[in-house]
C-alpha cells in the first residue's frame, strides 16, 4: 500500500445529477410532464444503458405481434376465399405469401439480436411496413375496376396504427409511422374513388383520432419504462447510479477494455477504481439529524460528479460509501484524482439547517481495475485500502499496490 501527496485541483465539466433526485418545488407537476414529454420524444436524450433495455423491451413486443401477424396471415386466406371474387384471389393470394415469407424473417431477425439496438428497431419497423406494403402492393396490381370488390382490406392502415400503441416506440417514430399511414389510406381511396366524399373524410378523421390515442400510448408506455429504469437503477437519495447498476456497469467497462486490447498495439485502457467513505459520517447525523446528514450526502455526491469527467462513473455503494470507476486512469493518474478529491471535500463548503457550516472530510481507497478479474476482487481491494486510510488517521488516499500499476 502506498500514501499519495497532495496535487493542485483542477476544473472538470460539470455534469447533471438525475432529475429524479431533486424536482424543482414550484411548477413540479409541469416540470414532470414536460420533462417526461422531452423524455418520450425522442431516443437522443436517452442513455446508452436504458437504449438496451429499451431495445430488449421492444424485441419482445415484437416476437409477439410478429407471432401473431404470422398466424392471422394465412388464416386470412380463408377469409378471402370467402369474400373475394375468384378472380381476385390470385393477387392477393401471391402477395399473402409474400408477406408471410417477410414476417417469418422479421422474427428470425429479432431473434437472432437480443442485444443489437438497430436490428431490433429495423425488425419492428419491418413488421409494420410489411403488411402496409402488402396492401399498396395488392392496390397498385388490383385492376382498378376490381378494386371496389376488395372486402376487408381497408382496415389494415387501422389496424397497424392500433398496433403501433403496443410498442414503446418514441413520439416522433409513432407520428412518422403514423402519418405514413395516413398517406396509404389516402393512396386507398384515391384508388377506389373515395378521396375527398364525407365517407373518405370521415374514414381519415378516425385514422387521424386514433394515431393521437396511439401517441398517448406510447408517451405512458416509454415514459413508465423510463422511470421502472430509473428507480432500479439509480438511488434515490443522490441519483446516483446504485450498487447493482454499479456492478452490471464495472463488467461493461472490462469487456470493453477487452475490446480495446484487442484492437490497439498499447495494450487495453487502463482504468481505476476510487472506493470514497466520509468520516465520522454517524457524528453529522447525531449532531445535526438524520437529514442534514442526507443533505450532505446530496452535496457530497454532486461534488463527485463535480470533480470527475463525464465518461466516469460516480455510484452510491452504500450508506455513506461511493465508488468512481475512472475510465482511461491508471493507477498513479487515479491516486491523484482522489487526492484532489479529498482535498475539494476537506475544503468545500457543506451547509446544513440555516447555513450552518459542516466540516466534512472523506477517505478514499483506490485500485487498477484488471480486464480478467471478477470485478468483485477489485471492489475488494479498493475496500481493504480504504479500511487502512481509516486506520492510519482517515482524510487521506490509500492506494492498494497493483501488479500492473500504469
Ligand atoms: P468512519 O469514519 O469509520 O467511516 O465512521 P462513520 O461514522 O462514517 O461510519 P459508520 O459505519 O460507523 O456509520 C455510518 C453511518 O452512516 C451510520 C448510518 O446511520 C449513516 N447512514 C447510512 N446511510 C445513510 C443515509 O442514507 N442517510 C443518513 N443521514 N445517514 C446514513
Ligand atoms: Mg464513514
Ligand atoms: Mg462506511
Amino acid at each position: 500500500m502506498l500514501v499519495s501527496k497532495s496535487r493542485e485541483p483542477r476544473e472538470y465539466q460539470n455534469r447533471r445529477l438525475d432529475a429524479l433526485a431533486e424536482p424543482p418545488e414550484v411548477g413540479h407537476d409541469l416540470f414532470v410532464g414536460l420533462s417526461a414529454l422531452h423524455d418520450t420524444l425522442s431516443s437522443n436524450h436517452h442513455s446508452r444503458d436504458f437504449a438496451f433495455a429499451h431495445a430488449r423491451y421492444l424485441r419482445s413486443r415484437v416476437l409477439a405481434l410478429g407471432l401473431i401477424f404470422a398466424m392471422l396471415s394465412p388464416l386470412w386466406i380463408v377469409v378471402d376465399s370467402l369474400v373475394l371474387p375468384s378472380e381476385l384471389l390470385w393477387y392477393t393470394l401471391a402477395g399473402r405469401v409474400g408477406l408471410l415469407l417477410g414476417l417469418v424473417g422479421v422474427l428470425a431477425v429479432a431473434y437472432l439480436s437480443r442485444d443489437r439496438i438497430r436490428r431490433i428497431r429495423f425488425s419492428a419497423g419491418m413488421l409494420l411496413a410489411l403488411p402496409a406494403g402488402f396492401y399498396l402492393f395488392v392496390l397498385i396490381i388490383l385492376p382498378a375496376d376490381q378494386v371496389r370488390s376488395l372486402a376487408g382490406y381497408g382496415f389494415i392502415p387501422f389496424l397497424l396504427v392500433a398496433a403501433l400503441s403496443v410498442f414503446p416506440f418514441t413520439l416522433l417514430e409513432s407520428f412518422v409511422a403514423g402519418l405514413a399511414m395516413l398517406g396509404l389510406l389516402a393512396f386507398s381511396q384515391v384508388i377506389e374513388g373515395s378521396w375527398l366524399t364525407g365517407r373518405g373524410l370521415e374514414s381519415l378523421w378516425l385514422l387521424a383520432s386514433l394515431l393521437i390515442v396511439s401517441l398517448a400510448a406510447n408517451h405512458f408506455q416509454l415514459s413508465l419504462l423510463l422511470r421502472l429504469y430509473r428507480q432500479a437503477t439509480h438511488d434515490a437519495l443522490t441519483g446516483l447510479f446504485n450498487r447493482g447498476a454499479l456492478e452490471v456497469h464495472l463488467e461493461k467497462v472490462q469487456a470493453w477494455q477487452r475490446d480495446t486490447e484487442g484492437q490497439d498495439s498499447l495494450g487495453s485502457v487502463p482504468c481505476s477504481l476510487l472506493m470514497v467513505d466520509l468520516d465520522h459520517f454517524k457524528r453529522i447525523n447525531d449532531s445535526y439529524g438524520h437529514s442534514v446528514g442526507d443533505s450532505v450526502l446530496c452535496q457530497f455526491a454532486e461534488l463527485l460528479v463535480r470533480q470527475t469527467r463525464r465518461h466516469d462513473c460516480v455510484a452510491r455503494y452504500g450508506g455513506e460509501e461511493f465508488v468512481i470507476i475512472l475510465v482511461g486512469s491508471g493507477q498513479a493518474r487515479a491516486i491523484e484524482v482522489a487526492e484532489r478529491i479529498r482535498d475539494a471535500v476537506e475544503k468545500a463548503h457543506f451547509t446544513g439547517r440555516d447555513d450552518q457550516s459542516i466540516p466534512v472530510t472523506a477517505s478514499i481507497g483506490v485500485t487498477r481495475l484488471q480486464q480478467d478479474e471478477p470485478p468483485q476482487e477489485a471492489l475488494k481491494r479498493a475496500d481493504e485500502a480504504l479500511y487502512q486510510a481509516k486506520r492510519e488517521g482517515r482524510n487521506q488516499v490509500v492506494a492498494a499496490l497493483a501488479s500492473m500499476d500504469a
